[in-house]
């Protein structure tokens, strides 16, 4: 099986290896284990469905949240030679009973659609007439009020595959690694014993480093002097930081953008143009900017303050260096950051449960600006992939530049009671 799943991956995607982990991934699948793979944006997850599609008997269904997601997986399917089609709201009434009637001709190896289309009976009634070999929820996370786009209908899952019969494999897909979205998803999208895959997280080009007890703004004046021309990101915690940073910058004669909350949309729009253009060289920003920015050669990210969690903090260093060039990521941190992050979740968490939850992952964040080890090792581990090296060679701590005397020990548990 496995050799034909190759096949199919040179022959309908023009690939010559699978990336990491989607071989064991789609093995796990075929041999009709329910399976969970956690795998950051990017990691290449629509594979690890869609050849097991290709190799089972039936229909694979897919659950995905976006239907512009859903048109671009379906459009390149066909392109590719396989039989696909999604069955969604952009539909009028015949199309979709035109689609439905394929469907249970068996003319598609793979109908998408959207958590809520699992609530419409006719559908449910089409699923019933077909063979089900696989059930394939993309951005598993939804189904989860722990994670950041929790989506009611997600629930529905549960109820189909309890129809079900014969009962599909199940397959789980999410870029987001926490532990409550992990065990919920599990237990709402009733896996049975799932085999549980994390991988692909390392950026080995991105080197990572914590700076303690620095004058923040010393450092970043050095750093722009010496990477004058390369292209970087500073993420502040406040507007006021921002623009006191990006008029600083500007003043000495750096071609300096900035971006946050508190600008007109039109000042935004043309500040993030500029950055995807080159026209200036550093952005100067809150975490309101970077959401779908995908621009391939920012060569630094600098955290001025430090950021609430790690899920954060590696997103947005993370748009450091796509285009696979070394690049920097440098957390500047301070006890302050501490506070300002405590007071942020007292500010804007009521439920207390959450609270304790936002607690224990600010921990982990500042846990990681004190750790002494490897800090790409520590980042792994925390995204849960258990078998990184002890030393990567391109951290601060393996690499050990800093030597600074540690006067932030009294700030290092911030949970007190
Ligand atoms: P994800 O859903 O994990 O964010 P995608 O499934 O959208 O990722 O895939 C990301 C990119 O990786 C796509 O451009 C896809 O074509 C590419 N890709 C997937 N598998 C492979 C592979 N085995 N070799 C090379 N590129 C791949
Ligand atoms: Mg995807």
């Amino acid at each position: 099986m496995l050799d034909k799943a190759k096949q199919i991956l040179r022959k309908h995607y023009g690939f010559e290896t699978f990336k990491e982990g989607q071989e064991e991934i789609i093995k796990s699948i075929l041999d009709g284990k329910d399976t969970f793979a956690i795998m950051p944006t990017g990691a290449g997850k629509s594979v690890c469905f869609q050849v097991p599609a290709q190799l089972l008997p039936g229909v694979t269904l897919v659950i995905s949240p976006l239907i512009s997601l859903m048109k671009d997986q379906v459009d390149s399917l066909n392109e590719a030679g396989i039989s696909a089609a999604y069955i969604n709201s952009s539909l009028n009434y015949g199309q979709i009973e035109e689609r439905l009637q394929k469907a249970r001709e068996g003319y598609f190896k793979l109908i998408y659609v959207a958590p809520e289309r699992l609530e419409s009976q006719r559908f449910r009634e089409l699923l019933q007439s077909v063979q089900l070999s696989l059930l394939a929820v993309d951005e598993a996370h939804c189904v989860s009020q722990w994670g950041h786009d929790f989506r009611p209908s997600y629930r529905a899952i549960s109820s189909v595959i309890r129809e079900q019969l014969p009962r599909p494999v199940i397959a789980a897909f999410t870029a987001t690694a926490t532990k409550e979205v992990k065990e919920d998803a599990i237990k709402l999208l009733l896996l049975r014993q799932p085999d549980i895959f994390i991988t692909g997280f390392d950026r080995k080009n991105l080197s990572f480093s914590v700076m303690k007890g620095v004058s923040k703004r010393d450092f970043v004046l050095n750093h722009m002097q010496d990477n004058i021309g390369k292209s970087g990101i500073i993420y502040a915690a406040t507007r006021k930081e921002v623009d006191g940073l990006w008029r600083e910058l500007t003043r000495r004669g750096y071609r300096a953008g900035r971006y946050h909350a508190g600008l007109s949309d039109i000042e935004r729009e043309e500040s993030q143009e500029a950055f995807l253009y080159d026209d200036i060289h550093v952005m100067v920003a809150t975490n309101a900017f970077g959401m779908g920015i995908d621009k391939s050669n920012v060569r630094y990210v600098i955290h001025y303050n430090m950021p609430k969690n790690m899920e954060a903090y590696y997103q947005e260093a993370g748009r450091a260096g796509r285009d696979g060039e070394p690049s920097a990521c440098i957390l500047l941190f301070e006890p302050r950051d501490v506070s300002i992050q405590k007071f942020l979740i007292e500010q804007n968490t009521r439920a207390e449960e959450r609270q304790n939850n936002e607690y224990q992952k600010l921990q982990s964040m500042v846990d990681y600006c004190h750790s002494q080890r490897c800090l790409r090792k520590y980042i792994l581990n925390y995204f849960g992939e258990r078998d990184a090296p002890p030393s990567c060679d391109n951290c601060s701590n393996c690499n050990d530049e800093t030597d600074y005397v540690d006067i932030t020990l009294d700030a290092q548990k911030i949970i007190s009671c």
